[in-house]
């Protein structure tokens, strides 16, 4: 059988590549071992949002009263959650097989092996049979890392160690959670169980949470969830796991803490072993796919997109590489622009970022102009919230004047994002962003408020 593209792995980079080549008029099949939707719609971004709304809810009923508002009885019914995750879940996966349908691409489930080349188009088994494409897109994304620590393999064996699969269908509230790993996966997990009634600890090595968010909203985010109730162990390593209890290092001290459940959340590696890459010599580096800014790998007509080259490992950047490739392939002009990839973590208050970050600026000697201000500035946000922490840093270039990063915590964050992103990609000076009309009362208004702030 002859394609026109054949794409390893169903995920949001190889089903948006099969939709737009789909569009295109290209004939194409995904091999997809699992299930359509990858992890972002299966065990990713979709089930925890859900998850993360029915947290969010619950916590505004049992804070209520400050607007007015008096909840008699407020409960919380892990089991329903599970199951209203779950339809969201089977109902995106229908829209996505909907497309695919819709735009002639043939899914094959099954799990997909590259052979090499024959006749000089590319070779793919899958079922026995054989499949000649003459591009290839490699979206096979990744899986979590994890780490040699002693009893952690035999705790996954067992459930009382989890991934972020696992932890996406716990029916009961555990009493007692640790977490292992203080980066997007950890705290937006981190942030769900404490909301809902679990004593959670999160251990990270690092001297703080957050990975490379600002550090300064990375450490306000620890202070809120601090007096919510999480217990954070910065600098502190694992070192072994057993039954009901992790033990660990901090300060050169031994310590341990006992958990019902532990969550592993310390990374996630690209998935590039185990069918095929070396039968076209696909060069990796570091664990994961080499591309360049058109998704191209070493070899020519062979792509990757997704989680699977390391870079930003976020659904978003996945479905856009996923569109540069094909429009590569179609030979239209294309290239990533990664420097306006927003990044989100939906805690409560959300975090969500986009651009330089102050420390970036300063190693690299750049000079720059930097506001901060709190969401107070913005009508909407006292309106509607009981005034939080929260934070609104917009960091200007120096020499030109443009946006070049934007750094907030606080509601709705995770929406108004791209309102930065698009003014740092379209290189929106102070003055022109000063003439953009934002609705009033809004959030996003608190990008307005600190620019109006920002000295020209
Ligand atoms: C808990 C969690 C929460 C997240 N939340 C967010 C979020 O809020 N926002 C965000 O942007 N990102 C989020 N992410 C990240 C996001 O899920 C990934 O960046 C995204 O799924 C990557 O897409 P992908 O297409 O590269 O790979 P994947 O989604 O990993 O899909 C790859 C697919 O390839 C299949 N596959 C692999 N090998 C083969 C083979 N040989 N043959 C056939 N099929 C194969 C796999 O079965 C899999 O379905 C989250 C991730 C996790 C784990």
């Amino acid at each position: 059988m002859l394609y026109d593209l054949l794409i390893l792995g169903g995920g949001p980079g190889g089903y948006t590549a099969a939709e737009r080549a789909g569009q295109a008029g290209l004939k194409v099949a995904l091999f997809e071992k699992d299930a359509l939707g990858g992890v972002c719609l299966n065990e990713g971004c979709i089930p925890t949002k859900t998850m993360l709304n029915s947290a969010k809810l619950y916590d505004h009923a049992n804070n209520s009263e400050v607007f007015a508002v008096k909840s008699l009885e407020v409960s919380f019914n892990q089991a329903q959650v599970v199951k209203r995750k779950n339809k969201v879940v089977k109902t995106l996966i229908g829209g996505v097989k909907a497309k695919m349908k819709n735009n002639g691409v043939e899914v094959i489930k099954a799990e997909a092996s590259i052979c090499g080349k024959e006749d000089d188009l590319f070779r793919v088994d899958a079922l026995n049979e054989k499949y000649l494409g003459k591009n290839l897109l490699i979206a096979t994304g990744s899986v979590p890392a994890v780490p040699p620590i002693p009893g952690l393999k035999e705790g996954l064996e067992s459930g009382f160690v989890v991934t972020n699969k696992g932890i996406l269908d716990l029916e009961e509230i555990p009493e007692k959670m640790t977490v292992i790993g203080g980066g997007v996966i950890g705290l937006e997990m981190a942030c769900y169980f404490q909301t809902v009634g679990s004593k959670v600890t999160v251990i990270e090595m690092q001297d703080h949470i957050a990975g490379t968010t600002d550090s300064q909203i990375g450490n306000m985010l620890q202070n809120i969830y601090t007096k919510k109730g999480i217990n954070f162990l910065l600098e502190a390593k694992v070192t072994e796991v057993s039954d009901g209890y992790v033990s660990y290092e901090l300060a050169d001290e031994s310590a341990g803490i006992a958990a019902d459940i532990v969550l592993l959340s310390v990374g996630r590696r690209p998935v590039i072993e185990g069918y095929g890459l070396e039968s076209l010599g696909v060069e990796v580096e570091g664990g994961a796919i080499k591309t360049d800014a058109q998704c191209r790998t070493n070899i020519p007509g062979v792509y990757a997109a997704g989680d699977v080259n390391g870079r930003w490992m976020l659904a978003h950047a996945a479905s856009r590489e996923a569109e540069t490739a094909v429009n590569t392939m179609l030979g239209k002009e294309d290239e990533m622009s990664y420097n306006n990839c927003p990044g989100v973590i939906y805690t409560n208050p959300e975090v969500a970022y986009v651009g330089a970050t102050t420390e970036e600026l300063d190693l690299q000697g750049r000079p720059y102009k930097m506001v901060e201000i709190p969401f107070s500035y913005s009508g909407r946000y006292m309106a509607e919230t009981n005034r939080e922490q929260s934070l609104c840093k917009l960091i200007v270039d120096g020499d030109d004047q443009t946006l070049i990063g934007c750094h907030l915590l606080g509601p709705y964050v995770s929406e108004i994002i791209i309102t930065a992103g698009i003014m740092i990609e379209r290189k929106m000076t102070m003055e022109e962003i000063k003439k953009q009309i934002f609705p009033h009362p809004t959030v996003a208004e608190i990008i307005r408020e600190g620019i109006f702030l920002l000295k020209s």
